[in-house]
């Protein structure tokens, strides 16, 4: 590690109080008063470019432990996304390159090429930034041939696994928990990070588009969208899903909620073999129903289903204040 050079750590007190004002003020009777607390980014995009990673970190957000997969972006993906940026005239402030490991990506430095003609060709206070894990000779070589201009954001992570605030541990598997979240607000990664453009497409957070790699609900658009889609309608889908709404407390061992560990069962089964939005798990508990769109039966064992467009329109419903049924 350089000298200097400063540790990434997910768990820290800023962040976890940060968390805290997060949950508190993505619920809803907060929201009424208050207004959304997050838009998401027309300043910032980041772009999973590979999903293929060097390490096997227990909490990553983009599964690429839990459930690799060689699924990338291509050169022409960024191309349409950079061609899309100039007609609608989007003024990008920074752009991350992320994955996964994103030295990692066969056609790398051509990408870099295509940001950097970008930057040149009228938009020079771009910040172009690499995410990498700087683990490993083959990684480190490619982050040497890195042209000026190119910033870089180095976690210096190593297989020793450090704290963090697991993923896999579903809102919607914690109910009571998020009896009042309005889902549809999203969380600070999403004014921080800014937009996701995934190889699904994009998602108003890199991470949702890692969610639907997995869930399968394929609800990614499919070009850049306009600066008036605030997409609360994916915000909806993927953030009952994800580990980073809201409070957790923090581990170094990897924790997955019924909903991930039936998601990624059905990732690793051949497709066509059962209903997507069908999942079973190990927990036993009491028939409740809540938001309309989760619902938990006792069969002996616990089973959910959810639909995501029920409960895309019940959030809307919800986040302008009406009564659940
Ligand atoms: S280095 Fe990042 S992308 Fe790779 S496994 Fe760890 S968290 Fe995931
Ligand atoms: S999907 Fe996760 S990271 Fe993205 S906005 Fe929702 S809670 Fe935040």
């Amino acid at each position: 590690m350089a000298a200097g050079a400063k540790i990434h750590r997910n768990v820290t007190l800023h962040r976890l109080t940060a968390d805290f004002f997060q949950f508190i003020r993505s619920q809803r009777p907060v929201i009424r008063r208050l207004g959304r607390p997050f838009q998401r980014s027309r300043r910032f995009v980041e772009m999973d470019i590979t999903y293929r990673c060097n390490l096997r970190c227990g909490n990553c957000n983009r599964s690429c432990t839990q459930a690799p997969s060689d699924a990338a972006l291509t050169i022409q993906d960024v191309g349409d996304f950079l061609a899309q940026s100039r007609e609608q005239g989007a003024r990008w402030d920074r752009i991350r390159l992320l994955g996964g490991e994103p030295t990692l990506h066969k056609d790398f430095f051509a990408i870099l090429d295509l940001l950097l003609s970008y930057r040149a060709d009228g938009h020079p206070a771009l910040r172009i930034v690499v995410c990498t894990n700087g683990a490993g000779r083959k990684v480190n070589r490619v982050l040497d041939r890195l042209p000026e201009g190119v910033v870089v954001k180095n976690t210096f992570k190593n297989s020793r696994q450090r704290f963090f605030r697991p993923f896999n541990k579903a809102p919607i598997d914690a109910p009571l928990l998020h009896r009042f979240s309005d889902f549809s607000v999203g969380c600070r990664i999403i004014e921080e990070c800014g937009l996701g453009l995934t190889p699904l497409g994009y998602y108003p957070c890199a991470i949702a588009g890692g969610i639907d790699r997995i869930f399968g609900f394929n609800l990614g658009r499919q070009r850049l969208p306009s600066p008036d889609d605030d997409m609360r309608d994916l915000l909806s889908v993927f953030c009952p899903l994800c580990g980073h709404f809201g409070v957790s407390g923090f581990t170094k061992k990897a924790k997955t909620s019924v909903a991930w560990e039936a998601a990624y069962a059905k990732y690793a089964q051949p497709p066509g073999i059962s209903d997507p939005f069908q999942a079973v798990g190990a927990f036993t508990g009491r028939s409740s129903s809540i938001y309309g769109f989760y619902r938990i039966y006792f069969h002996g064992r616990l089973q959910i289903k959810w639909n995501a467009q029920d409960f895309s329109a019940q959030n809307s419903l919800n986040s302008k204040g009406r009564k659940t049924p």
